[in-house]
């Protein structure tokens, strides 16, 4: 194939300073969960997006000194000489393909509890430390703690030279740098030449950035990264002001410009709340005050939409964080004109969940994300298939499609047996709920793909008994049937069952999203702390429903803090006019009213509710594993080698893992495969520590 003209744009190099990027593909700096507790699987996973094509490869945030110490975060570091090698390592990965590998040191100020390295956080005024209100405070910086920080900054530059980058990005994003807090007005409070007006507020920023150049010279190029608005109206930068004059005053003094919008929820904002380009209104002025080249993020997948942003003179280079994970081959596949072949960012922000639980980083579209090192996952490719047995995947859910995709891939021939006459199983049931129309890219990547090889068929409209499974004659089978949610009310809070709830007017998501829906006054219990109660709740409100959400938890949809949304659903459900009831269990279902009870105190609280939807737990839909799975001689009379459940019906779980899972029963296919089927990085030194 080749690649369609319009996007020849795409593909015209970037100077930046004295380092030229071969294209305007730029991987944004992106933590990962990885950084230098999985070195080797962070350097594998940026050596696959250079392959991919993305001109610049950044670092996640790397810290730079004692002082910066966000234990227990996984992300970079490079406090001394001894940290140059890892780091070393990914360079040599993006560089063997082609790109420019870029890194991010940072000073996380307050945001710093230094949990390791027990030294007192720094910030430029007295302050509470660290979001996670830990009893500690950082000190304000004297000048002395100035001098060492800018000389703390440039070792971190050196050394970052020594290990083979061509960029460095001086930081001043997210509220989480040092020189960016100095900025604010809300924290700052300096009466000497750091503090006061914009200009000195500014300094030390425009000091790290000319001690950079100046130690740089001509040998690496020296990118700033900088929010140009935190979306908090006065009491933080805003885009039409202090913003636009920070820009104004350091226009010409980087190579380029990464502008974005502050903090992390603000700058990586899910499908549910924000569309692709979010952040074109912020940061496009930034081009009109300076010559030097724009990047910008945005949550950017199509190819027109980037070249439309780069012809409107919005940006230069093109940024991805997410994009570039969901699918690290997108330049790629635009410049070889594989458009269908992109696998787009669904915006779940399941990547950003992990990184925020101290785990390496998961992507529900990618299931090889994580995976390049310790497994040899590729995103782009798999290995041929090890014999001829023909597969059957029952089930035609993110699992069961995932199997089917990577089987087919792998040259197996492949059924797809599903029951409704519809692909994408929970998918495209979520998908017409509200926000989360972008999930249908799950399913439409892989039917698009499905749908281009003979070797794989789909059977709609079929429903397998067991007998038909066996009888079919595979090889292979993978029991993809999935998960439905519990009526029962258990969940995390209640382990038995809820006196009154026999024969009341119960509800599950399941019958919401069949269209078997409840009117009048609804209570929605939500026990389950994702998205899927507050969706609810917006789905009956829409309805015309008068909805209550109550949950045992302090805060609607908890866990979603993860995937930096708790703050905006919360809010939604208020504007929607959804009462919320936080720290309150089910206790009692009359008929025409509930019973809670604070989980503090007891004291019941009465709720004026007809109807109940349980959003509190999913059992699995394994009756035919399990039939099939008991009987190992009638298996083995079938012909059936391998027999798998997947997906949720494995074990109910996100999207992501019901893909994993698919992804892993291909790939395993007559293969063998240990225990623990996955290099580890600490095992892997073992000779290094001379074990007996
Ligand atoms: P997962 O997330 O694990 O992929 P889903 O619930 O999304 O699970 O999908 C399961 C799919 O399996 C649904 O589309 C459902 O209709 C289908 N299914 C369930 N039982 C059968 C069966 N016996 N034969 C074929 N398809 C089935
Ligand atoms: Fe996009 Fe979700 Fe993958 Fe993150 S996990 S890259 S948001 S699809």
């Amino acid at each position: 194939m080749t690649r369609d003209s319009r996007y020849d744009i795409l593909f015209e190099p970037v100077k930046i300073g004295p380092v030229t990027a071969r294209n305007r593909f730029y991987q944004a700096p992106h933590c990962n969960g990885m950084g230098r507790t999985f070195p080797s699987s962070m350097a594998a996973m940026r050596g696959v997006k250079a392959e991919g094509g993305w001109a610049v490869v950044s670092t996640e945030q790397i810290d730079i000194h004692p002082t910066s110490d966000i234990t227990p975060s996984t992300e970079g570091r490079l406090w001394s000489d001894k940290d140059i090698p890892y780091l070393a390592r990914m360079c040599d990965a993006v560089h063997e393909h082609g790109a420019l590998a870029s890194i991010e040191p940072v000073h996380n100020g307050k945001w710093a509890a230094n949990l390791y390295s027990r030294e007192v956080p720094l910030f430029p005024t007295h302050m509470p430390a660290s979001d996670a209100n830990y009893p500690l405070q950082a000190r304000a910086m004297n000048k002395a703690d100035i001098r060492a920080f800018r000389r703390w900054h440039l070792d971190a530059v050196m050394r970052a030279k020594k290990a083979g980058f061509d960029i460095i990005c001086c930081y001043a994003g997210h509220n989480l740098s040092l020189a960016g807090m100095f900025m604010m007005n809300r924290y700052n409070f300096r009466s000497d030449e750091y503090g006061g007006s914009l200009e000195n507020r500014v300094r030390l920023f425009r000091e790290i950035i000319e001690d950079t150049k100046n130690a740089v010279g001509d040998s690496m190029g020296v990118a700033v990264r900088f929010s140009v608005d935190e979306l908090r109206g006065a009491e933080g930068l805003e885009a039409d002001k202090e913003g636009r004059e920070i820009v104004e005053m350091l226009a010409e003094l980087p190579d380029l410009w990464d502008v974005n919008i502050s903090e992390w929820h603000n700058d990586s904002q899910t499908s549910r709340f924000a569309a692709e380009g979010y952040q074109e209104p912020f940061i496009d002025f930034v081009k009109q005050v300076t010559s030097k080249p724009v990047v910008a993020v945005g949550r950017y997948t199509t190819p027109d939409r980037m070249v439309s942003i780069i012809e409107k003179g919005i940006v230069d280079m093109i940024g991805a964080a997410r994009p570039s994970i969901a699918d690290p081959f997108l330049p790629k596949k635009i410049e070889e004109g594989r458009i269908d072949d992109i696998r787009e960012c669904i915006g779940c922000n399941i990547c950003v969940a992990w990184d925020n639980m101290k785990a390496p980083m998961r992507c529900t579209q990618n299931p090889t994300n994580g995976e390049e090192w310790r497994r040899g996952w590729h995103p782009d490719r798999i290995s041929k298939r090890t014999d001829d047995g023909a597969v059957l995947v029952v089930g035609a859910g993110p699992a069961g499609l995932e199997a089917a995709l990577a089987a087919g891939q792998r040259g197996h021939d492949v059924i797809l047996a599903e029951a409704t006459d519809e692909l994408g199983g929970r998918v495209s049931r979520e998908s017409r709920l509200p926000g989360l129309a972008t999930w249908a890219r799950v399913r439409d990547y892989r039917a698009y793909q499905i749908s281009q090889m003979a070797n794989v068929v789909v059977y709609l409209s079929s429903a397998l008994s067991v007998e038909q499974i066996l009888e079919h004659g595979s090889a292979h089978v993978a029991i993809a049937t999935g998960a439905r949610w519990r009526s029962d009310g258990y969940g995390r809070q209640h382990q038995f069952p809820i006196a009154g709830i026999a024969g009341s007017n119960l509800f599950t998501p399941d019958d919401i999203m069949s269209g078997n829906r409840p009117g009048g006054n609804v209570l929605v219990y939500d026990d389950d702390h994702y998205y899927m109660g507050s969706v609810m709740a917006e789905q009956l409100v829409a309805d015309g429903c008068r909805v209550t959400l109550a949950t045992p938890h302090a805060v609607v949809a908890s866990w979603t803090n993860y995937t930096l949304e708790q703050h905006r659903i919360q809010a939604r459900l208020l504007e929607l006019g959804v009462e919320v009831i936080a720290s309150h269990a089910l206790q009692e279902i009359n008929t025409l009213d509930v019973t809670l009870a604070c989980v503090y105190s007891g004291q019941p609280r009465l709720v004026d509710a007809s109807s109940v939807v349980m959003v509190t737990s999913r059992l699995p839909e394994d009756a035919a594993y399990q039939e099939l799975a008991a009987d190992k001689q009638r298996l083995s009379d079938s012909g059936i080698v391998t027999l798998k459940q997947i997906g949720d019906c494995h074990g109910p779980a996100t999207i992501a893992a019901a893909v994993y899972e698919g992804h892993r029963f291909a790939r395993e296919l007559g293969e063998e495969v240990s225990e623990i089927p996955y290099r580890r990085e600490l095992t892997e030194l073992a000779d290094a520590f001379k074990l007996p």
